[in-house]
């Protein structure tokens, strides 16, 4: 490195070991998206996609304007929980989301595809290009809080997500079923070797709560969370049970109209952003970091 860096990498042509490649990738212009939470999961099935949409859901009735980008291209399941029928048409300006009943901006794959049910038998690369596009072409408008729904594990795409979008923060999403002590590590580390903080844990399917006698019933055996989350020094910040209300709401597309407040300690942890910041844990950074192409520097 000369002595001189300005570290500004794209506009200097001395080759040295420490140029900078930017991976990242600019939003459409008449896009203005202030915060971007990734809600990601070891495996599919644990409740992410519901996780993404009720915290959406809690934002937008909170008053921010709200975003869905359903990242989970192979498993997209957003616009039915919202009863989205129509579809996303091109114009010549870009792609605009579809809004649901409340206002949600949303866009995924299944607003693109003829039948809901054409299975998208696509290559890795070719999964990320798409998700990489519902960020630059799509136009957005002005986003207080946008979620992205993740594809579940560590791979190609959750990692092109990370390093194309501004992602300032996730959500990990277990249950207890799950080999959890391994797939939150998973998820730590690799939100750690890209140095975007860790919001917390939610365990969903939690327990299950007796409408007869209110008592909770823990299905799957004491949960072992609170041990994990300490051993990589990060919280816990919510628990919901399994609760068929809530998926008869998810099934009629009416997630929208789902009175909860399980989420509740995310959401102040979200508005009061700077929390955000803060949950970067320095010993981390700049320690088992990825560069941009995803290798170990
Ligand atoms: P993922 O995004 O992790 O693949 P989903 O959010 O699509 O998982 O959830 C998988 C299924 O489980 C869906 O049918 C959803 O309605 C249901 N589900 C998720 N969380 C709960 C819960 N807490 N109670 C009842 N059903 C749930």
């Amino acid at each position: 490195m000369s002595e001189d860096c300005s570290q500004s990498c794209g506009s200097c042509g001395e080759e040295c070991g420490d140029r900078k490649v930017d991976f990242s990738e600019q939003p459409h212009e008449l896009s203005r998206i202030k915060k971007v939470i990734g809600v990601v999961s070891g495996k599919g099935g644990v409740g992410k996609s519901m996780v993404t949409s009720l915290m959406a859901v809690s934002m937008k009735r909170q008053g921010y304007n709200t975003a869905i980008l359903d990242a989970d291209i192979t498993g997209p399941s957003i616009p039915k929980a919202f009863g989205i029928k129509e579809k996303a048409m091109p114009t010549e300006l870009g792609l605009f989301p579809i809004s649901s009943k409340t206002g949600i901006e949303i866009m995924s794959i299944n607003l693109l595809l003829e039948h809901d049910t054409d299975p998208v038998v696509w290559r890795g690369p070719v999964i990320a290009n798409t998700v990489k596009q519902f960020w630059t072409d799509v136009i957005w408008g002005d986003v207080d809080y946008m979620f992205v729904d993740m594809p579940p594990g560590t791979g190609d795409v959750p990692l092109t997500v990370f390093q194309s979008l501004p992602v300032d923060g996730i959500i990990i999403v277990t249950s207890p079923q799950e080999l959890v002590s391994m797939i939150v590590a998973k998820a730590v580390k690799m939100a750690r070797m890209m140095n975007i903080p860790v919001i917390g844990l939610v365990e969903n399917m939690s327990y299950f709560e007796c409408p007869d006698c209110d008592k909770k019933h823990y299905l799957f055996g004491e949960s072992r969370i609170e041990e994990v989350a300490k051993q990589y020094g990060i919280d816990v910040v919510a628990k919901m049970p399994i609760d068929s209300s809530l998926a008869g709401a998810c099934d009629k597309g009416l997630i929208e109209l789902f009175e909860n407040n399980w989420l509740d300690h995310i959401v102040q942890t979200l508005e009061k952003s700077e929390k955000v910041d803060e949950l970067f844990s320095p010993e981390f950074v700049g320690h088992d970091t990825l560069n941009h192409q995803g290798n170990r520097v």
